[in-house]
């Protein structure tokens, strides 16, 4: 246990994720256009046409702290990201990881795992481990004689407002009292006291996020979900475990739509994811102004953007095809900022 203290630089992980190539995109005569050549190592392969209408390749090279190639299974991909930052809220850390990426890239597949899939070998996503460990850490006996209590919450954020995704969609007020603590007033935390008790918890609060829309992919496109793993001693908060499927990054993009609400929508993602990134580069320079303020996805988690022993993971998520290139290359350059210094 223990090592050096990590450094602020240090308190922030970026990571890639590509997911293989599906089946629609291949019959759409699509094609693999990304590779990852080593440790860390992402290179998007890009079709251009020079002016006389002749076609090559574009190659651009991107660094991170690790990449996953389509091989990868979602406990390789816990175990370099999520992890590492589990023990941490032992020690009265805050801790949290986003899954980032265009819709369809894997963010879901990553987080929550594979729910279609029900019943043989579906993969369990980082909910799921990350409380597995947790149930473990507890059992060490420097941990078990602090006696603390293990709950999960679960909510959503749609259009800027919160809904608790443990209590029928129940609308959640966000406060700021006088010194600046953020409430979640009313936010339902179950009592959990083994791994089934939060897979059940993940799956009573997926069903509740997709129940009643037309499409479960359009709603959760435009909605963050955020699943929390809260440990408290006697009642008092003791350390927080932020696990997020962000909204698709695409849709920041839908400010442009004639749909007014879309618009909104779209207005309000890209505004959140904005405010994301500057929050997390805040915790990277270690700076005194954390802008947590400019959205309600950064507001509810200003306690682990600030203080000491915060640490951040990004799963940037994306899709292999040359079609979702222009997406790709998107969510490569957000995730490159994230930790630029
Ligand atoms: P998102 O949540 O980003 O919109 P999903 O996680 O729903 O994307 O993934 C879209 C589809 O691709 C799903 O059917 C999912 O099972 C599949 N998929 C995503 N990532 C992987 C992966 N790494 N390996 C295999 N299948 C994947
Ligand atoms: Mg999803």
């Amino acid at each position: 246990l223990g090592g050096p203290e990590p450094g602020p630089q240090h308190r922030i992980r970026v990571c890639v994720r590509k997911r293989p190539l599906n089946p629609r995109e291949a019959g759409l005569q699509d094609f693999d256009a990304v590779t990852v050549p080593c440790r860390g190592v992402v290179v998007v392969h890009e079709a251009r046409q020079r002016l006389d209408l002749s076609r090559y390749l574009e190659s651009q090279t991107f660094r991170f702290d690790q990449a996953f190639d389509e091989s990868a299974p979602n406990e390789l991909v816990y175990r370099h990201t999520a992890q590492p930052l589990v023990e941490s809220i032992f020690r009265r850390g805050m801790a949290t990881c986003f899954a980032y990426g265009q819709t369809g890239s894997g963010k879901t597949h990553t987080m929550v795992g594979d729910l279609s899939a029900k019943g043989q070998g579906c993969p369990k996503g980082i909910y799921t481990l990350a409380a597995q460990d947790v149930f473990c850490w507890l059992q060490e006996p420097s941990y078990k004689q602090l006696e603390l209590q293990v709950y999960g919450a679960f909510f959503e954020i749609y259009g800027g407002k919160v809904y608790d995704l443990l209590n029928w969609r129940n609308r959640l007020k966000v406060l700021e009292d006088g010194k600046q603590q953020i409430q979640v007033v009313g936010l339902q935390e179950e009592q959990v006291s083994c791994v089934e008790d939060v897979m059940k918890l993940i799956e009573v609060g997926n069903r509740c996020r997709t129940s009643g829309q037309t499409s479960a992919n359009t709603h959760s496109s435009r909605s963050h979900a955020i699943f929390q793993i809260i440990l408290r001693k006697r009642g008092k908060l003791h350390g927080k475990f932020s696990l997020i499927d962000l909204a698709g990054n695409e849709r920041g993009a839908d400010t442009g739509s004639a749909d007014r609400r879309t618009r909104l929508e779209g207005a309000e993602i890209n505004k959140s994811l904005l405010a994301l990134k500057e929050c997390i580069r805040a915790l990277g320079r270690n700076k005194a102004h954390t802008p947590f303020r400019a959205s309600k996805l950064t507001q509810v988690l200003r306690d682990s953007f600030i203080g000491e022993n915060s640490c951040t993971c990004m799963i940037a998520t994306i899709s292999p095809g040359m079609r979702s290139c222009e997406h790709t290359l998107n969510t490569l350059r957000y995730a490159n900022r994230v930790k630029e210094l």
